[in-house]
């Protein structure tokens, strides 16, 4: 038996080394690839050594959950658009919460709890610290949970995204972290016999609602990365219930990624960290706002045709809507149309357009778009005055000019691609709908700009036929 253990213990090591190593080689491009095969590599380690465990009692459980999760994994990959890969993501974390409470509650239970029980001073520290971990391994656990799906119904449209502003909701939330604590300090207090476990639970399940339901449409990319840096911290606190180390390293692997990535997020969106960890703390901005813009130009899509030809350089912004229409095959087709006729034609990306993190470039790589013709918004930003044409392709949040020119914006402060400064702009989408944040763009309202209504593939084709 001790051999065994030996043996798991090592095997354990190797795993968290190669998932050391996958998080190191996806962070860039080039190995990103052999990252995820380390990363499963690991993981089936993992697998086999806890299968092999002596002390796993019941082999065929083990093998029935792995059925149902395969069958459902499967499924879901094969079935899954790029753009839905953050509500997949974010409801993949909503079940790593849920295990974490169901662990937590399995490992109350194990225990014969309350006061009537005398321990040595030892065996009571030891017993506080197991209810300490249950507590708070519950607590994140139930506010991944249900944070987790709210992003998850934001992400899909289920849920208006535009942040919920209940009155006085930083104070509620202040109340429930509050109370939680005093919580903890009875149910430790009075042996875990009480119905404190309970009642957190349940506040924990209320809070993670309100916390993800109180940040914008803006700051998704910023949550999604918060939930998943908490539901490593939930895994990492079944881990200390478990006694698993594997589970401990792996959850603080997951979840210190997360809050770095989260860091970074806010630092490039010009949003404070603690205020959207403290869902949307010190944010106080007006959402429905009924603001007169004027009249829109609207234009079809020969007219398109002939200003590109006029112009002698071309700015292109893709955001979802190219995403939702597929439209990359004929922007590129578009592009070197363009270029043939001598005409400078570039790419400017927002860092959060789509719906995740680099999901235009996997875009246009998908379509062969050159590299060399990309540009990341601080490169491209300051050469947009001298840009005789921009077209704007299905985004709109990411150029909204609200960001720079309105405080009162939900999205104020966010940096965004200043299309407005080019000398024509003009809008592929299908609607004056707002984008992704809720908020109208003036954008659409300026006098040097123009809106080509439609499907973007069915315009960008249409264009093309034009020329
Ligand atoms: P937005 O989501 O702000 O807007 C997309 C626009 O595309 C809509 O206004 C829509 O208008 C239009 N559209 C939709 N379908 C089509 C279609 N078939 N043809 C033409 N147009 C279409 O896009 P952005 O990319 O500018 O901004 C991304 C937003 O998503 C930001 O707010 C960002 O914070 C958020 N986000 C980003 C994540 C990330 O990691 N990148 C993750 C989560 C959220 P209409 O309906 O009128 O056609």
């Amino acid at each position: 038996m001790e051999n065994y253990t030996g043996l798991i213990s090592a095997a354990y090591i190797v795993a968290a080394l190669l998932f050391i190593f996958s998080l190191s080689g996806l962070g860039k491009q080039e190995t990103a690839e052999r990252g995820n095969s380390y990363g499963m590599l690991g993981m089936a380690i993992a697998l086999l050594a806890t299968i092999a465990d002596p002390r796993v009692s019941n082999v065929l459980v083990i093998f029935v959950a792995m059925g149902i999760g395969t069958v459902i994994g499967l499924r879901l990959a094969n079935k899954v658009e790029m753009t839905g890969m953050p509500e997949l993501v974010a409801i993949l974390h909503s079940c790593v919460g849920l295990a974490a409470v169901l662990v937590g509650y399995n490992s109350y239970f194990e225990v014969d709890h309350g006061l009537s029980i005398v321990l040595s001073d030892e065996r009571q520290i030891a017993a506080n610290i197991h209810l300490i971990e249950v507590f708070i391994g519950v607590f994140i656990g139930a506010v991944t949970f249900t944070g987790s799906i709210v992003a998850f119904g934001k992400l899909r449209g289920l849920i208006k995204s535009s942040a919920l502003m209940l009155p006085h909701r930083h104070k509620l939330n202040l109340i429930a972290v509050i109370v939680v604590l005093v919580l903890m300090v009875n149910f430790v207090g009075n042996g875990g016999a009480d119905n404190a476990l309970y009642l957190m639970t349940l506040i924990a399940l209320v809070f993670g609602l309100h916390l993800v339901a109180s940040i914008g449409g803006a700051d998704m990319p910023v949550v999604v990365s918060m939930l998943n840096s908490y539901s490593g911290w939930a895994a990492a606190a079944a881990g200390f219930m478990l006694n698993n180390d594997l589970l401990i390293v792996t959850g603080a692997l997951v979840g210190s990624s997360g809050a770095i990535l989260s860091y970074i997020m806010c630092k490039a969106m010009n949003r404070s960290f603690v205020s959207v960890i403290a869902g949307g703390f010190g944010t106080n901005v007006v959402v429905d706002r009924d603001i007169d813009y004027g009249e829109h130009v609207e234009v079809n899509a020969d007219a398109v045709a002939g200003i590109l030809l006029n112009a002698k350089s071309v700015v292109i912004t893709p955001g979802f809507g190219m995403a939702v229409a597929q439209a990359q095959y004929p922007v590129y087709k578009m592009t070197q149309a363009l270029k043939a006729k001598g005409i400078d034609v570039r790419f400017a990306i927002h860092p959060v357009a789509g719906r995740l993190p680099g999901h235009m470039n996997v875009l246009l790589a998908e379509a062969k778009v050159p590299y060399d013709i990309v540009f990341g918004m601080d490169d491209i930003n300051d050469q947009l005055a001298d840009i005789d044409v921009v077209l704007v392709i299905g985004a709109n949040d990411t150029v909204n000019p609200a960001a720079a020119e309105d405080p009162t914006s939900p999205i104020a402060g966010m940096p965004v691609l200043e299309v407005w400064k080019a000398k024509q702009v003009v809008v592929l989408k299908r609607s004056m709908n707002p984008g992704y944040a809720g908020v109208q763009n003036p954008l659409f309202f300026k006098e040097n700009t123009q809106m080509l209504f439609g499907d973007a593939k069915d315009s960008v084709e249409k264009i093309c036929a034009a020329f």
